[in-house]
């Protein structure tokens, strides 16, 4: 029986996905892989032969199938820088 690496889950499934990879410093997907993904923490384990093949196209000599735009969003942002010389507003309160 199969167990998850991650969760040690034996409910994996076989399924066709997708994934990002980070390869010679470009952010590369590759769709319509078959894998098997665990029902409980989603974990995707590939073949060997998959992993072969996803291999090759990300460092072989054939183009991209398409490209598409991807937005990236930094999720630790970093502290604000706070301003320290606020022309300060006296609000007038008629006393
Ligand atoms: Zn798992």
């Amino acid at each position: 029986m199969l167990n998850c690496e991650v969760c040690g889950s034996t409910a994996i499934q076989d399924e066709i996905v997708s994934e990002v990879f980070h390869v010679n410093r470009q952010y590369q997907l590759v769709e319509n892989i078959p894998a098997s993904v665990c029902t409980q923490c989603g974990e995707k384990t590939f073949s060997r032969e998959a992993a072969e093949n996803i291999r090759k196209l990300l460092n072989g000599p054939t183009y991209p199938d398409h490209a598409i735009k991807l937005d990236v969003f930094s999720y630790a942002m970093s502290p604000k820088p706070v301003r320290t010389s606020l022309p300060s507003v006296e609000i007038d309160r008629g006393v």
